[in-house]
């Protein structure tokens, strides 16, 4: 493979970091959600992952390989929610001082939870306002190593951990379907996954308001949106990384889109079904081969489960919405 930020050595030291520390999260089966789409569905449970989503394997990953000047200094991150609490929890683990940049509107238990972990909150006008100015801007000021939420080998590789792990829980698998906002998660996906099994097929999944990584691979370049509106807060990215980019282009055999409604379905679901509290961005892969977006039939399908951090009050609203 041809200059990709990330290899699948680096999934597996990611791994060894993390062993002891992230959660072995549950791969479910559902026997509705199989008879559904006529495959073997294995949900990778990463809402039940510390702080909520997988995004803890990235932070921490990043923060276990900063210098010991690094660390003494602290970190500064930009995030409209998981990729905050991650590198909130992760840095207290190290004892590190971190300073988070969120958005004004990101949801309440976010900022709380963040705030919780002993993260420094600094909000700011998603609208308005560059994230990434201000956080250079107090990267500079004081000394902070700057941690996006995607664009970052460690942070890739991190996620990655996540299809590694539920490989070797459930046996080879045919499909692997990830959601997909910057594609931190689904490239280093797909580097566990296509080496562990080169012929498994992966598939992003991003909201249908904002479907610029299918287009970016459509036309072969980093294509930049406006913010989507969609409730799949964790995927409202306007753009690609410059380093997940290249992984996806290589690795990726397609990107599909799932609207709010269909989310909401797939939320529905979980609770349901499966007893469980699912994110609506949480909800992206599963509502692709629920809806046969991704063609499951007949296959053994890896559905990760991104994440659960949802206020309560807005999970009852939007499941109390009209059925589709
Ligand atoms: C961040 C996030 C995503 C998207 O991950 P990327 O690495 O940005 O593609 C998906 N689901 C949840 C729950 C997230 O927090």
């Amino acid at each position: 493979m041809t200059n990709l930020a990330i290899s699948f050595s680096d999934v597996v030291a990611a791994h060894r970091r993390l062993s002891g520390v992230a959660h072995h999260t549950p791969v479910l089966t559902s026997a509705t959600a199989d008879e559904m789409t006529g495959a073997r569905l294995h949900f990778k449970c990463e809402n039940f992952q510390r702080m909520g989503a997988f995004k803890f394997r990235g932070g921490y990953n990043a923060i276990a390989q900063l210098t010991p000047q690094q660390q003494a200094a602290g970190v500064v991150a930009f995030s409209s929610g998981n990729h905050a609490q991650a590198i909130a929890l992760s840095a207290k683990l190290f004892g590190v001082r971190a300073v988070i940049v969120m958005p004004k509107d990101a949801p309440a238990a976010k900022v709380a939870a963040t705030r919780g972990y002993g993260g420094e909150v600094v909000l700011y006008d998603r609208y308005t306002e560059d994230r990434q100015e201000i956080s250079q801007a107090l990267a500079r000021d004081q000394g902070l190593t700057m941690i996006p939420p995607y664009d970052h080998a460690h942070v890739m590789a991190g996620q990655g951990t996540a299809a590694k792990e539920l490989i070797e829980q459930a046996g080879p698998l045919d499909v692997l379907i990830t959601p997909l906002g910057g594609g931190g998660l689904l490239s280093g996906c797909a580097v566990a996954a296509k080496a562990m099994n080169p012929n498994c097929k992966v598939y992003g999944v991003e909201p249908e308001a904002g479907n610029d990584a299918q287009r970016s691979l459509r036309e072969g370049r980093i294509v930049h949106i406006d913010t989507p509106s969609t409730i799949a807060d964790g995927a409202q990215t306007q753009h690609l990384g410059e380093l997940t980019f290249p992984v996806l282009r290589e690795l990726v055999d397609g990107v599909v889109t799932v609207s709010d409604a269909e989310l909401i379905e797939q939320m529905r679901f979980f609770a349901a079904r499966m007893k469980m509290v699912v994110e609506p961005t949480g909800c992206l892969a599963a509502a692709a081969a629920m809806t046969g977006k991704v063609d499951v039939r007949g296959k053994r399908v890896g559905v990760i489960v991104s994440g659960g951090n949802v206020d309560l009050a807005r999970f009852a609203t939007l499941l109390g919405q009209q059925q589709a």
